[in-house]
């Protein structure tokens, strides 16, 4: 098998030639097809996290050492299952759910491998997407998305089960109720496209990007409010007249975080979701005084992510923005990302890898 992998942290990927896996007991091979390329995989090859004041989360100590292979957002072909496997068999097509955790402990047990403190997330902690093969401990973790474009279901595993799971952590929406949908990148062209498919109408869109605002109306956001000013609290009040619910922060950062809480009408709630980093003082009465709610929320459970394959199969869905590129484009990507520039989703054509 061939895979991509970080060799050295914020160098360019290489290619590497390594024995393809196979699969044992309950385990399946997946020859991957289509790979999303997500932001958060920019942090895993920088080698940290910003966590603010100066101090970072390495990803080195929770087992993410180079050669390391990245890439959680697989879609892909079952090519050999191991004795034990139950419920696929070899040339069915599924979405691979990557937030693998222990299966023994409790959350595993309740169905929620995502918070698994000994996880063994594909592309975060065991080896990822950005590769011709992928070992999936068990058939559950694979979905049969039948019906929907395979680059666009890959998606589904992250950026769309994220959206779909930060949403499900919104208060109740009054019909005068607004949403803010903070940074419209990827993920936040997924949460609008949620949103909307859930029958939410009141969003607004916030970013500094103006095409990123463009494309978030597009899709179905109400309004947009360019972030930028010291006055972006008031205009997003105005425009929300008063009734900002909820916001779901893709951006994660000291600004978005601010303009947010800031912002809410009484009983709030702010659902923290991007990584990019800082830290913010909070004044605490406030909280209580106009019953704030501030939380967060890290990818979805299995159950989620089979909701949200129904969904789209469903055709309420509206398709969010996917490029699909070669495998000889992953670096380029990963450097447009890290600038910003790319619109929407790019997911890689893994059939395209050559040594
Ligand atoms: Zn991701
Ligand atoms: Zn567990």
């Amino acid at each position: 098998m061939i895979s991509y992998d970080v060799i050295e942290h914020g160098k360019p990927l290489q290619v590497r030639l390594r024995e393809t896996p196979r699969p044992q007991g309950r385990e399946v091979l997946v020859r991957v097809t289509r790979s999303g390329i997500c932001h958060s995989d920019l942090h895993i090859w920088d080698g940290y996290f910003d966590l603010g004041g100066g101090n970072r989360f390495y990803v080195r100590d929770r087992g993410c050492v180079p050669p390391f292979t990245v890439g959680h957002e697989p879609f892909g072909v079952v090519e050999a299952v191991g004795p034990e496997v139950t419920g696929v068999k070899v040339g069915d097509r599924r979405v691979v759910y990557p937030w693998i955790g222990c299966g023994k402990c409790a959350v595993c047990e309740a169905g929620q491998d995502n918070y698994c403190l000994a996880g063994r997330f594909i592309g975060v902690m065991s080896q990822g997407a950005y590769g011709t093969h992928l070992v999936v401990p068990d058939a559950k973790y694979l979905i049969d998305a039948t019906g929907l474009d395979e680059a666009y279901a890959a998606t589904l595993a992250c950026s769309g089960l994220t959206a779909y799971s930060a949403i499900g952590k919104l208060p109740e929406l009054a019909a005068r109720d607004w949403v803010a949908v903070i940074g419209c990148g990827g993920l936040g062209m997924a949460t609008i496209a949620i949103l909307r498919a859930r029958g939410v109408e009141n969003i607004v869109a916030c970013d500094v990007d103006q095409s990123k605002l463009d494309q978030a109306v597009a899709l179905g956001a109400r309004a947009s409010l360019d972030t930028r000013g010291a006055d972006a609290v008031a205009r997003l009040k105005a425009l929300t007249h008063d009734n900002l619910a909820g916001a779901i922060d893709l951006v994660g950062m000291p600004a978005t975080a601010e303009l947010a809480i800031g912002a809410f009408r009484k009983g709030g709630r702010y659902i923290m979701c991007g990584l990019y980093g800082g830290q913010i003082t909070l004044p605490l009465p406030p909280l209580a005084q106009r019953a704030i709610t501030v939380g967060g929320s890290y990818v979805g459970n299995l159950a989620e992510l089979r909701e949200l394959v129904q969904l789209a199969q469903s055709g309420k869905l509206a398709r969010t923005p996917v490029e699909v590129r070669a495998c000889s484009e992953i670096n380029r990507t990963l450097d447009e990302l890290k600038a910003g520039r790319v619109l929407g989703r790019v997911v890689i054509d893994m059939e395209t890898a050559a040594a």
